[in-house]
């Protein structure tokens, strides 16, 4: 394919993009060039305002130069070290950074943190650590892991196996004995609802229906999403974490919490796991954790996990997991510059500052053409459209499109478009957000 007649435009035969209809893409590109604060530039010069935080990551905004900075210092001074058998201080110092903000109560924080490359890498080893700790415990008949329908936890066979996307499921095997509970999101009792639904606590007892089908003693974990991003953004019911906790404790199952979108200040705490005062035993996170600038997850778990893995005869490997970018001394780098923008701005709470305008200003485009349902929580908006007849998640693309040719970068999931702007947003951003939107959608058949 020729590049396409314009400035600066790439060749763009030979990059597979992920997740992208590859072929329609590459007829039509949508390129982006630079970015700042609230925006990006495309290639075309054109100013776009940032919805989505990037991919849900970008959450002290763009262009940080504390963060590049901290990244060249870092690079120029050592670029790499061995992650296995050597170490170096500035991973350590990271580690120490997020044990003080670590989730979990005082006294009972999830404190103990491996670093991963990614989200799907975070999940995969808290899967394994939970895995792990069972068998240190002399509990090795539970090999099972549980998680919901319409969860994403990344694309490792652990993710896909736990997730609950089909099209991510359906063309490849999973780890043997994954299960999940219903997703909790019901429309008919909970539509249009700010914060969370009255209805569907009850559904956590799926856990207990898994427990009484396959034996607890067959359970390692189960993994939820706090609240699903991926597939829409669905908003845990009241009382459904605490019900899945308890669940959970009855019958020696650990709990795993996916924050790799609802970490580091999305619902105006810096977990979830505290917005929600509900502790897992871990905790994924992987994208907010460095801003989006360094590939990068962590994993926090508890000290009793920790110290039970780390009982083994001395000299041993307590874990046979890692990566070779496991505290990658860049991505350390541009972990600790922007934990010192979350605290300096305090964007940790930002989220709960403007949470009623943000309520506000997305439930008012109630009554819209194709709106068929909106839900808020923190700094995240999920707008489900009618789907056309004959091709689900078409209108909402058109949508995008529109909105992308009019300045304004949404997500789109099926025919639910997902909000979550960097968390330095200002008020006027959201009403430019709410205006660009309300026209798009009284614009698409
Ligand atoms: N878990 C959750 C909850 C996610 O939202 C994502 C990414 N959107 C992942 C895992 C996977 O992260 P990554 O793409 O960095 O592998």
């Amino acid at each position: 394919m020729d590049a396409h007649n314009k400035p600066n435009a790439p060749v763009l035969d030979s990059y597979w993009m992920p997740f992208t209809a590859n072929r329609q893409f590459k007829a039509a590109p949508r390129l982006l060039a630079s970015a700042e604060g609230m925006h990006y530039i495309s290639v075309d010069g054109r100013t776009i305002l940032d919805g989505t935080a990037g991919l849900w990551c970008v959450n002290a905004g763009h262009g940080r130069r504390q963060i590049a900075a901290a990244v060249e210092r870092q690079l120029s001074t050592m670029d790499f070290a061995p992650s296995f058998q050597m170490g170096h201080p500035i991973a350590f110092d990271f580690a120490e950074r997020l044990a003080e903000i670590a989730p979990g109560p005082a006294g009972a924080k999830l404190d103990r943190v491996f670093f991963t490359g990614s989200g799907s890498e975070s999940v995969d080893t808290a899967l394994k650590i939970a895995l792990a700790y069972q068998r240190s415990i002399g509990q090795g008949t539970r090999t099972r892991l549980i998680g919901r329908e319409r969860g994403y936890h990344g694309v490792g066979f652990g993710g896909i196996s736990v997730g609950g996307i089909v099209n991510n499921r359906r063309v490849f095997p999973q780890l043997p004995g994954s299960d999940h509970l219903r997703h909790t999101h019901d429309p008919a009792k909970n539509a249009f609802v700010k914060g969370q639904p009255e209805h569907g606590a009850e559904l956590a007892d799926d856990l207990e229906r898994l427990v009484a089908l396959h034996g607890a003693e067959t359970i390692a974990a189960c993994i939820v999403e706090p609240v699903a991003g991926s597939t829409g953004v669905l908003i845990p019911p009241k009382g459904y974490l605490e019900r899945l906790r308890a669940i959970c404790d009855k019958h020696g199952i650990l709990l795993i919490f996916d924050e790799v979108i609802t970490g580091f200040g999305r619902l105006g705490a810096t977990f979830a796991t505290d917005y929600f005062g509900v502790t897992p035993d871990l905790v994924t996170t992987a994208k907010g954790l460095t801003n989006g600038a360094i590939p990068m997850g962590a994993v926090f778990a508890s000290r009793k996990l920790h110290d039970a893995l780390m009982h083994g005869p001395e000299g041993q490997i307590e874990l046979f997991h890692g990566y070779t970018y496991s505290g990658h001394p860049a991505a350390c780098a541009a972990g600790i510059a922007t934990l010192d923008i979350y605290r300096d701005e305090g964007l940790m709470t930002r989220a709960g500052d403007l949470q009623e305008d943000w309520h506000e200003a997305m439930h008012s485009l109630n009554g819209l053409p194709h709106v068929i349902d909106i839900r808020t929580i923190g700094l995240i908006a999920g707008i489900e459209l009618k789907s056309r007849d004959s091709a689900p998640g078409a209108r909402a693309y058109d949508v995008f499109v529109d909105c992308f040719e009019r300045g304004l970068l949404i997500r789109v999931t099926g025919d639910i478009i997902a909000f979550s702007p960097p968390l330095i947003v200002e008020k006027e951003h959201i009403g430019e957000i709410v205006s660009t939107l309300a026209d798009a959608l009284k614009r698409v058949k």
